[in-house]
């Protein structure tokens, strides 16, 4: 079974699911804001199908709080 974990970018508070090899490199990039940062806290860990739909869940309650883009107000 192919695992991978869920992360959280610390700049642009979006969830993000990787590889597991990022255990062995301890830090990674955030697609969205390009941001390199350590592993930090790992909010869950299982199989990549169950991670990527966790992150898409977790992204649009991020998005429906309006925690996502804090320097927006609507
Ligand atoms: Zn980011």
């Amino acid at each position: 079974m192919d695992f991978a974990i869920m992360l959280r970018c610390t700049q642009c508070l979006l969830y993000r699911s990787e590889s597991l090899f990022i255990y062995m490199w301890r830090r990674w990039t955030c697609a969205i804001c390009g941001l390199e940062q350590p592993l930090g806290s790992v909010h869950y860990r299982g199989s990549s199908a169950d991670c990527s739909l966790l992150v898409s869940r977790f992204n649009e309650i991020a998005r429906f709080h309006g925690r996502l883009y804090q320097n927006g107000s609507e």
